[in-house]
């Protein structure tokens, strides 16, 4: 399929190719969507098999920050950058400022941060070329590392969960299974503790879990395991694609609610989840907090306002959960549904403007 074929004019606003033979540079900005506020998105550096693989990826990861930044009630579009190539290989100075030109060019449309294949340091570069850059150390006038945000979202969706089903929000004695307690994991172990939950972890490295159960009385399971666990809530916090067809039936909570990206290996098992009598409160709906701690930096950042927004996750969740119900529909339709709803509302709002 050619370039023009693969973009769907019908989803995304625009499309960028930016190059720069000198340094190496090829890549791709894609604008999914200005309605809410200038898209945001990181930008990914990987070696992809060939241009359509990256542009595809580009779409795809594009689009999903729409529906991230949209659940999350933020004045936030979406929007996704790849660079092609290995960063071991290509990564320089010069190649990250010729990016920061690129997105420059685009006035604020894009506003791009760190993903998988960069860094903050690399950021830093690109921030001497354009403005429009996110994520950056507190020091440099950023917002930092997110993943504290993030951890303190995934407790306040797992409040919101705790009061939907118990009809209690409160932490004491609840018991919680993480997988993986790595930044994000131990942080999110750290906060459970200090509510009184009853914590059990699990981790490929044995210094990840030797620290959980130190610092906090995590109990430690192995990685086989840890699924299984007799739990209220399990808490995927490693890599995505957890959640399938084998691994659901195997489940022994009663909802699932972690920072892991793309959780369910396919899109019917959000169904098959609900099936299970498992409530699934959707990945990017409670991961949000690191993306919200970006937002933060629109008018000064600081760690108390960011907390503050952080916390509404609680009241989104709750929105999606109430309409999941109402609906009939799965918790991941639902989330899609509020998401789409926002933008319809502001998209009609604008045209009447
Ligand atoms: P991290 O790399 O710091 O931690 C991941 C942990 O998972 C590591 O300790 C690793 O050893 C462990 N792990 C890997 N494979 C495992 C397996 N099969 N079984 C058990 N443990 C395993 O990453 P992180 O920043 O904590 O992010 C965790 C997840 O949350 C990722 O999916 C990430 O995409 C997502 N996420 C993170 C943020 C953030 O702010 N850091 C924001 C949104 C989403």
């Amino acid at each position: 399929m050619g370039v023009f074929e693969t973009i769907g004019t019908e989803t995304h606003e625009s499309v960028h190719f930016g190059v720069d033979h000198a340094s190496g540079l090829r890549a791709i900005v894609a604008i999914h969507s200005t309605v809410l506020g200038p898209s945001l998105g990181g930008t990914r550096f990987y070696p992809y098999a060939d241009e359509h693989a990256a542009l595809v990826d580009v779409l795809r990861l594009s689009e999903g920050m729409t529906y991230k930044a949209a659940a999350a009630g933020l004045a936030q579009g979406g929007g996704k950058a790849v660079i092609i190539g290995d960063p071991g290989k290509l990564a320089s100075n010069k190649l990250f400022r010729a990016y920061g030109r690129f997105v420059e060019g685009l006035a604020g449309r894009y506003i791009t941060a760190e993903d998988v294949g960069t860094t903050v340091g690399n950021m830093e570069i690109v921030a001497t070329t354009t403005s429009f850059v996110s994520g950056l150390p507190i020091e440099s006038g950023g917002s930092g590392d997110p993943s504290p945000a993030t951890a303190r979202g995934v407790v306040a969706s797992i409040r919101a969960v705790g009061h939907h089903l118990w009809g209690t929000d409160d932490l004491h004695a609840r018991r919680v299974a993480v997988k993986g307690v790595g930044k994000v994991g131990y942080a999110l172990v750290g906060m459970l503790a200090s509510a009184g939950a009853e914590l059990i972890v699990a981790d490929v490295k044995e210094r990840a879990t030797d620290a959980a159960a130190k610092d906090f009385g995590a109990k430690v399971v192995t990685v086989d395991e840890i699924l299984k666990v007799d739990c209220d809530v399990y808490s995927p916090c490693a890599l995505g694609g957890d959640l399938n067809e084998s691994t659901i039936p195997q489940l022994r909570c009663s909802a699932v609610v972690g920072s892991a990206n793309n959780q369910l290996a396919v899109a019917d098992d959000a169904e098959r989840l609900a099936q299970c009598g498992v409530l699934y409160a959707p990945d990017f709906v409670v991961n949000a907090g690191g993306i919200i701690n970006i937002a933060a930096e629109t008018g000064g950042y600081s760690v108390e306002k960011s907390n503050r927004m952080v916390d509404r996750i609680y009241d989104s969740l709750t929105e999606i959960l109430k309409t999941s119900d109402r609906l009939g529909i799965s918790t991941e339709a639902a989330a899609e549904h509020v998401a789409v709803s926002r933008i319809e509302a502001a998209r009609k709002q604008g045209d009447e403007s």
